[in-house]
């Protein structure tokens, strides 16, 4: 009786749901640099200023933020008519560069054959959207829930989210007393719950070598040469021992079920020339190298142990090499991150899922990070899931989209959701 209400306020609210998607595709949050983010959240508070309490938090001091670009987020929050526990649902607003390929504006919002398309449609406006409208229908047929609804749309997921939700999570926004369920809208597709995702290690790796005219490299000693061996002992050594190590959390895709490395750059000798310079290079060795390594490991792996496999391999380099020098500078990292199958938030998300769709929810984890090392690391909140509607490939490519029925379907399953725990 309840659920048929709650459906149909959902199935009432398709235009609009398709309106405010299109809307918040026509912010362009685009991040670096963090443009739009005051304008985001206004739109946001007028859409929902009046069914909800709203706050306006500015990460001062943030990474990025500065009175050009500051660092705004959202938290909207609709108090029950008792006491009650607390769902809150978290979509980061900004979006990545557009990039090349397109052949919609991507900041038009196009509506066709039943796909909005734009930068950030999938990742991760559509499943603000979604959240908004399950929220709206759930307050629509039962005013009298218990508990509270927060809604929250933060900066800067894109670079980290040190501006967003650590930002909040560091002022107590999280904190299991106040908050007892997130729902992460990423879009990991409407039948599958994310329990987390892997842990990160970022470094630079340096090599020293002595400069010296090109024509005499014996005089100097080539950072490059030493790089090289590096690399070699990385392909020989360490590519086919991370291959070896499997993880039992259900990474997706499968490929990502292992610890895996990029190497992101290289740089070595003199700074590449200006565009447009036409003069020859000078003649050097190369009196420094440097890569920077970005290493996705297991929730079976610590990341000491991950920084020692790399020191111990630059020490085999070294052992082999007289003159070897080397440097290895920490950049970033986050810890693996995986809720309990049996957490309240996944339990529940699944039994509707199972309503809505008439299967199985699918379990996962996702390959990269997103804000739950946040609520995990700072805010000490456990039972966080990331659900929501799109496609995960199609998140920072061209011609990104996200489908009305599964935005539909989604916003069923986060309504369902509320009713399960606020009734
Ligand atoms: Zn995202």
């Amino acid at each position: 009786m309840t659920e048929a209400r709650i459906l149909s306020e959902i199935t009432a609210r398709r235009d609009s749901l398709i309106a405010l998607t299109q809307d918040l595709i026509r912010i362009p949050t685009l991040n670096p640099p963090g443009r739009n983010y005051r304008e985001i959240c206004d739109y946001l508070a007028a859409r929902l200023g009046t069914e909800f309490k709203i706050e306006f938090i500015r990460a001062h001091g943030a990474p990025g933020d500065s009175e050009t670009y500051p660092r705004w987020n959202l938290l909207a929050r609709r108090d029950g008519t008792a006491a009650g526990e607390c769902v809150h649902f978290n979509s980061h607003h900004d979006v990545v560069e557009v990039g090349h390929g397109w052949t919609r504006d991507p900041f038009g919002g196009e509506l066709h054959d039943g796909k909005i398309y734009g930068r950030g449609a999938c990742d991760m406006k559509g499943g603000l959207a979604a959240s908004i409208i399950a929220a709206e229908a759930f307050i629509a047929a039962c005013p009298d829930f218990k508990g509270a609804i927060e809604i929250s749309a933060t900066a800067d997921e894109e670079s980290g989210g040190f501006g967003g939700v650590a930002y909040m999570a560091e002022r107590g926004y999280f904190d299991p007393a106040r908050v007892q369920h997130v729902i992460i809208p990423e879009p990991l597709h409407k039948d599958r719950i994310c329990l987390g995702h892997r842990g990160v290690w970022w470094a630079e790796i340096e090599t020293k070598g002595r400069i010296a005219h090109g024509s005499m490299p014996f005089l100097g000693d080539s950072a490059i040469r030493h790089m090289g061996a590096v690399l070699h002992e990385m392909e020989t050594a360490l590519y086919p021992m991370l291959t070896g190590k499997y993880t039992a959390m259900p990474v997706i895709p499968e490929g990502a079920r292992q610890s895996t490395m990029n190497i992101n750059s290289v740089h070595g000798g003199e700074a590449e020339p200006e565009e447009g310079y036409t003069g020859l290079p000078a003649p050097c060795v190369a009196d420094r190298c440097r890569i920077i390594i970005d290493r996705r490991f297991l929730i079976e792996e610590s990341i000491g142990d991950v920084k020692d496999e790399i020191t111990a391999l630059m020490e085999r380099v070294k052992a082999q090499r007289p003159t070897f020098q080397y440097d290895i500078r920490d950049l970033f990292e986050v810890q693996p991150s995986m809720t309990d199958k049996d957490a309240p938030v996944v339990r529940t998300v699944a039994g509707a899922i199972e309503k809505v769709l008439g299967k199985h929810a699918e379990y996962v984890v996702s390959p990269g990070t997103y804000d739950q090392k946040h609520i995990d690391r700072i805010g000490k909140l456990k039972n966080c899931i990331a659900y929501g509607p799109g496609v995960l490939d199609l998140a920072h490519q061209p011609d990104e989209w996200v489908g009305v029925d599964d935005m539909m379907d989604s916003a069923k399953v986060m309504a369902l959701t509320l009713k399960e725990l606020l009734l």
